[in-house]
């Protein structure tokens, strides 16, 4: 005989664990994770872990201030430490950008975000060693943070568990069970769980899971190539805060005292005729192209890392959508069937929203209205989210 939750959740991935906590914190009694690997083995384990709330769509911007505050409090709240890294985020645009960059800080703004315009001079101060344009527009977000993703999702593991959740690791889902239009459970590796609720939270590889449920999602794998630079060696160099440079199509963050690490923005690689990616068979270093154009546009942020070095790389598989938000969904004839995924490269700092409202929508069968300009129709009507600090 198999076992019963009132909630199943396929996917440890800080998605699906920050919805295991918010269900708990509502009340909720029996709940299980079950992920196939270990918690954290997904991207979640592999992000920059960067939250910034400088984005120009309301919602998108309530996400991270959201994140800023379960990350900042979260050792006093449970227990369980958390190092935060409170650099501040500096966007770097060029001059014909301001506009774009003005409006963004008036939606931050009225979002909640404390952030502003700032001068050349103090950009580069804020910076020491930033190549700051006087033409170029500059803003500065002081409660931007970073968090190293892998312990920060262990902590959220440990919270979880601390709180009644029931987590199986090495226990793959191999099918959503469905009778009658409405969910019955999962079959997994580890026998059968009875349940009337299922969230599937598995990222990049929902779309063939939800394909066998009758349910298209336009969310495929995109390979993000990363690397982590060294500052010269007696140069004193440091990065000191988060930065995304538009010049350069690069963000970075720092990466212990000496190094960097640093990712393109992926929007600028977005080929809809991509190959197919097999999200367990792939690359997993950056490709030597990918890294020598981000060491010429590390030199152009900070030109003293013209004699940097590459100290390691890795690369890992995006969930993308066509608009790099993701789909918080409740199925359309699958009671009890809900789904959040396609988080684009973005799903870290959003995560405990996305999991208290994905934690509501459950418990209520209502879809919350925050919610709702992440619907799945969005793709279909045109209303799909604009939301990038800079132009694309
Ligand atoms: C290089 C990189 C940098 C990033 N930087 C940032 C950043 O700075 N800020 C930010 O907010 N976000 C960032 N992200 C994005 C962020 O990491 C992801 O959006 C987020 O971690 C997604 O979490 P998830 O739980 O939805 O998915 P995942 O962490 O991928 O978890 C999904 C889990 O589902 C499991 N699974 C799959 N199929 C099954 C099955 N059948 N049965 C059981 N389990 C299954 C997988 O093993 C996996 O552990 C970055 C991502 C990458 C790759």
């Amino acid at each position: 005989m198999g076992r019963t939750a009132d909630v199943v959740i396929v996917g440890g991935g800080v998605t699906g664990l920050c919805t295991a906590l918010a269900l708990k914190e509502r009340g909720v009694d029996r709940i299980e994770v079950l992920e196939r690997h270990f918690t954290g083995s997904g991207q979640s384990g592999r992000a920059a872990g960067v939250i910034r709330g400088c984005v120009g769509h309301a919602a998108v911007a309530a996400t991270q201030l959201e994140g800023q505050e379960f990350y900042g409090t979260f050792a006093e709240k449970f227990g369980v430490p958390v190092e935060v890294h409170r650099t501040g985020y500096l966007l770097v645009a060029r001059p014909h950008e301001r506009a774009h960059v003005e409006a963004t800080v008036s939606v931050a703004e009225r979002a909640g975000c404390r952030l502003g315009l700032v001068s050349a001079e103090e950009a580069a101060e804020i910076q020491p060693g930033l190549d700051a344009d006087p033409s170029g527009v500059h803003v500065f977000e002081p409660e931007g943070i970073y968090v190293d993703p892998a312990p920060a999702t262990q902590a959220i593991r440990l919270a979880a568990t601390a709180a009644g959740v029931l987590i199986r690791e090495g226990c793959e889902v191999k099918e959503v069970a469905v009778e009658g239009g409405r969910v019955t459970g999962v079959v997994s590796d580890d026998g059968k769980v009875s349940a009337e609720n299922v969230l599937v939270a598995t990222s990049v590889w929902g779309t063939p899971q939800l394909a066998r449920l009758g349910i298209k999602v336009p969310v495929r794998p995109h390979i993000a190539q990363m690397a982590f630079f060294h500052v010269p060696a007696g140069s004193g160099q440091r990065l000191q805060t988060t930065l995304f440079d538009s010049r350069a199509g690069l963000y970075m963050r720092p990466e212990g005292v000496a190094q960097m690490f640093v990712g393109r923005k992926e929007k600028d690689f977005h080929d809809p005729d991509e190959p197919a990616i097999d999200p367990d068979d792939y690359k997993q270093t950056a490709e030597y192209s990918a890294v020598r154009q981000m060491h010429a546009g590390l030199s152009v942020t900070l030109p003293s890392m013209r004699d940097g070095f590459v100290h390691r790389t890795y690369a890992c598989t995006y969930d993308v959508t066509p608009d790099e938000m993701p789909i918080l969904e409740q199925a359309d004839g699958i009671d009890g069937l809900f789904f959040a995924l396609g988080f684009s490269g973005g799903g870290f700092s959003a995560a405990p929203w996305v999991g208290r409202r994905m934690a509501d929508c459950i418990i209520s069968g209502e879809k919350p209205r925050e919610i709702t300009p992440f619907k799945l129709e969005r793709f279909e009507t045109g209303e799909t989210i604009d939301w990038s600090n800079t132009p694309d």
